[in-house]
Formats: C-alpha cells, structure tokens, sequence
C-alpha cells in the first residue's frame, strides 16, 4: 500500500489542510441529515465547485438502452454445445483456472431456448450444418454465434469435400483464430463479444446481413 497526500481534486502531491477535509466530511453528513452545514450558518445546499463535486461523486446517468446492453453483454448464455477438438478447450473456460463465472457467463444451457450464444467449437460437417442451424433458429433474440477454431471459421487443416466454414449457413459475430484456441483466446472472443453488445447494441446480425423481419413466430 503507498500513502499519498492529496491534492485539492483528489491528486496527489499537493498537502491539504486536514481541518478542511473534517469541514466537508461534516458537510456532506450534515447534508445527507437535511441539517445546516459546518462552519457556516445556512440552510443545508451547496454551490459552485462543491455543488459540481457533491452531483459528480453521486450520480450515474444512462440511457435504458445502455443499461440493457450492459446487462445482456454480462449475462450471456451459453449453449452446452461441442463440436469437436475445440470444445476441450471451450469447457476448460468453465473450470476453476479461467473461470467462466467471474463474467457472468457460466450458465450453460441445455436447451437452444433458453441459450443467447452458441460457440462453435470445432469443425462442421456438411451434415451437421443443418442441424446447427436449427439449434441457432431456435436460440432466443438477440442471440450471437462465436466460431471457434481454424476448422470452424475456414475449414482449417481439413479443407476438403466434408467440411463447410460456419459463416457459409449462419451469421457470426466473433471469430476466434488458432488450432485449437486456447481458453484464454476463446475468453478474449466472448469479451469482444461483450464490447461489441455494449458499445454498439444496434449492430446485432439482422441488421447487419439486413435480415431485420425475419425473426422466428411463436
Ligand atoms: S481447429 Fe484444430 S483443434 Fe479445433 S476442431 Fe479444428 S483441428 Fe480440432
């Protein structure tokens, strides 16, 4: 731990007089109290730079679009789903030396309906494509798709007849490069994954491939 002294705005280096720091300590209790403030006799408000730093340190203000995308991007959840040599390492993410949970991203779901993101953990079979497919329909909105893998992403080392890269039959949000990745690189994708549903929460995969409308009916 390393002492500093504080400055008048919180920085270092400068020496401020105690007795005024005891003076707003006293201040803001009195404040929160609706009494008179310390050290002068009037009603409890304050002004100017006082006033800036009381409002500053006490309120956050967002939008509600804003606060679901932040909720949805730590909340994710994933599908229990495993394609090939990838998927070791995919569930290496849920044990105890990366620790999937420390996000938020630790409630694997059995069911496509209950999941919002698929990771695509190895290489995809021409015959698996449909079947893929299906589980993303069936995903609840907003939903996105991680590939995992050379083999996922390009057909990797295979590139032959059997194989068909995951972008060809459905819409990918992330791509995690390496054969295989390890978990650390597939925990680098799903935190892009969350930066992008943070910061950009309209770039979903309708509305990038213009497939707004095509959402599935009940
Ligand atoms: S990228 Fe490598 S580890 Fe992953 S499925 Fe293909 S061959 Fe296996």
């Amino acid at each position: 731990m390393k002492r500093e002294v504080l400055g008048p705005a919180g920085t270092a280096g400068t020496r401020v007089d105690p007795e005024t720091l005891r003076v707003r300590s006293l201040n803001a209790h009195q404040l929160l109290r609706g009494g008179e403030l310390e050290g002068a006799n009037q009603p409890a408000h304050l002004e100017g730079e006082e006033l800036e730093r009381y409002v500053h340190e006490r309120l956050v203000f967002t939008t509600l679009d804003s606060a679901v995308a932040w909720a949805r991007s730590n909340s994710f959840f994933p599908l229990a789903f495993g394609l090939a040599c990838c998927a070791m390492e995919q569930f290496q993410t849920a044990g105890p030396r990366m620790d999937i949970a420390r996000f938020g991203y630790e409630a694997f779901r059995a069911s496509p309906r209950q999941a919002d993101l698929i990771i695509l953990a190895g290489r995809v079979s021409i015959k698996m494509a449909p079947i893929i497919r299906r589980l993303y329909d069936q995903m609840l909105e907003p939903k996105w798709a991680i590939s995992m893998g050379a083999c996922c992403s390009s057909m990797g080392v295979f590139n032959n007849y059997a194989l068909v890269p995951a972008d060809k039959f459905m819409p990918i949000d992330v791509h995690v490069p390496g054969c295989p990745p390890r978990p650390e690189a597939l925990m680098h994708g799903v935190l892009k994954l969350r930066e992008m549903v943070q910061d950009n929460p309209e770039a979903g995969w309708r509305e990038r491939y213009g497939a707004v409308g095509t959402e599935e009916r009940p």
